[in-house]
């Protein structure tokens, strides 16, 4: 491992710079790569960020999203040739490199230096410098401590300040995640000092729906979501057919699993989709209760001890019912955390 210092130092000279955000990229992901890049084209780098795949439109604001180079088999080559020649790529959001799916193989193959920005548990080794931290709120804080270790912050301005309070803002759940620390809230407001429009970003995320995501919601809620009271577990679960009726657009069911979450005595849910290529799932817990090792044992997955995803080839149907089994090993666990949440310690 290389020092962030010796990484400062390279960034003096003009660099071809390759960022990736992990597959589906969601606001942390995407407006840490969004700072990141304006910052180092002010520094004078040739910058592209590559997404491996397509993100939810209401990321559609944040300045600069239209230069991303969203992989697909058609620009295979180009993204190919770009990621070879670059002389450094930054991964952000994602600590092992199956989570940018086609990039995988192109990356490892890269001579390119590998900076390593993230806060998910489970890191892989193959960064040359890393700014890794799993009890950060987000990359976006991390890219922020960042901007301030390469001293940079004199090119800070209001686009990338929004870019980073979108980043936090999301992944700490409006500022309520135990990891909004005394630190986040400091960070938040020297952003707000950039003149930022906080109100308007939050409903640019979360009041932007459209009509079908919003009926898909009602839908999961009054017919597929499974409250499990033995087990003080919920789960929702869509098939191909439910997303299909419902128009689903990338993104519309962020935020279901924690519906399933909300509901009293809940202190473990999940939200299995069925999708075209495997069955995807987002798990969310409260207190001691680690999804993350949960996902990691039972669902080829990993994420963070309250927020995790996985995926499992197969059936929905078996998906499911690997889910409902799997919770007889975890009974006791479970119905003492839903005691401890009755109180406040
Ligand atoms: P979500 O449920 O919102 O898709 O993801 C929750 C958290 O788990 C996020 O931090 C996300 O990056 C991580 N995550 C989601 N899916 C996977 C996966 O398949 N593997 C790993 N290692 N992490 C995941
Ligand atoms: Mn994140």
């Amino acid at each position: 491992m290389r020092s962030l210092e010796e990484l400062k130092h390279q960034l003096q000279n003009p660099k071809s710079i390759v960022i990736l955000p992990h597959t589906k990229p969601d606001a942390d992901a995407l407006g840490s790569s969004l700072a990141l890049m304006s910052l180092m084209k002010k520094m004078g780098h040739k910058v592209n960020i590559i997404s491996p795949t397509d993100y939810p439109a209401f990321l559609n604001w944040i300045h600069g999203q239209d230069e991303v180079i969203q992989y697909t088999e058609a620009k295979a080559a180009e993204i190919k040739t770009l990621i070879s020649e670059s002389d450094i790529i930054f991964a952000l959001d994602f600590c092992a490199l199956k989570r940018v799916d086609k990039l995988e193989a192109m990356v490892r193959e890269s001579k390119a230096e590998k900076v390593l920005i993230d806060h998910h548990i489970g890191k892989e080794d193959f960064a040359d410098y890393e700014l890794w931290s799993s009890k950060a709120s987000s990359t976006a804080e991390l890219i922020y401590d960042f901007i301030h270790l390469m001293d940079l912050s004199d090119k800070m301005g209001k686009h990338e300040a929004e870019a980073i309070y979108a980043g936090i803002m999301t992944d700490t759940g409006s500022f309520r995640f135990p990891a909004t620390s005394r630190k986040v809230h400091l960070i938040i407001a020297d952003l707000m000092e950039y003149d930022i429009d906080h109100a308007k970003i939050h409903r640019l995320v979360y009041d932007n729906n459209r009509l079908k995501k919003l009926q898909l919601l009602g839908y999961a809620l009054s017919q597929k979501l499974k409250f499990l009271p033995e087990y003080n577990a919920a789960y929702i679960s869509l098939s191909e057919k439910d997303l299909e009726e419902f128009n689903y657009r990338t993104g519309d069911s962020e935020g279901l699993v924690n519906y399933a979450l909300s509901l009293k005595g809940v202190v473990f849910a999940a939200l299995i989709t069925e999708k075209d290529d495997g069955v995807k799932c987002s798990f969310r817990s409260v207190g001691e209760f680690n999804v993350n090792e949960y996902a990691s044992k039972h669902f080829n997955g990993g994420g963070h001890k309250n927020a995790a995803g996985g995926r499992i080839e197969g059936s929905l149907e078996s998906a499911l019912s690997k889910f409902e089994n799997s919770l007889k090993e975890y009974k006791e666990e479970l119905v003492k955390q839903s005691e401890l949440e009755n109180t406040l310690c």
